[in-house]
C-alpha cells in the first residue's frame, strides 16, 4: 500500500506521543530526549519522557521499507522486485525461481547425457 496523502512528520509524531504517553507508568518523570522536526509544512520541538522515546525507537527498528525483499542469494543486491526477480544481476529468487532453476539444470544436464543425444 502507498500512502498517496501527504505526510505531515511533525503531526505524526505528535499523534505517535498522544497514542503511547498514557501507558507511561512514571508521567511524573523529567523528559529525556528533544526531538526537533523542520519540514516544509512547519517546525515543532517534543520533549520526550524515557517511556515515549524507548516506544519510537522500537517502532523505527520494527519498520521495514515495503521495498524490502530481502537481499538477493547471487549478488548479495537489495532490489528485488515482486516477483523476487533481482534487478541487479537477474538472478529469481523464490519458489517459481526454484522452479525456473531446476528446469534449466534438467536441460543442461539432458544436453550433456550423450545418449538423449544418440536416441530416436
Ligand atoms: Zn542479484
Amino acid at each position: 500500500m502507498r500512502v498517496t496523502t501527504p505526510l505531515d512528520p511533525a503531526a505524526v509524531i505528535a499523534e505517535f506521543i498522544d497514542r503511547v504517553s498514557p501507558y507511561n507508568r512514571h508521567p511524573d518523570a523529567s523528559p529525556v530526549a528533544v526531538l526537533g522536526v523542520r519540514t516544509a509544512l512547519g517546525e515543532d520541538v517534543f520533549t520526550l519522557s524515557d517511556h515515549v522515546i524507548r516506544a519510537l525507537c522500537r517502532a523505527l527498528e520494527s519498520y521495514r521499507d515495503p521495498e524490502d525483499r530481502g537481499d538477493c542469494s547471487n549478488c548479495g543486491g537489495r532490489h528485488l522486485d515482486e516477483n523476487l526477480h533481482c534487478a541487479d544481476c537477474g538472478q529469481l529468487h523464490g519458489i517459481l525461481g526454484q522452479v525456473i532453476a531446476d528446469h534449466a539444470r534438467r536441460v543442461a544436464a539432458a544436453g550433456d547425457d550423450p545418449r538423449s543425444a544418440s536416441a530416436g
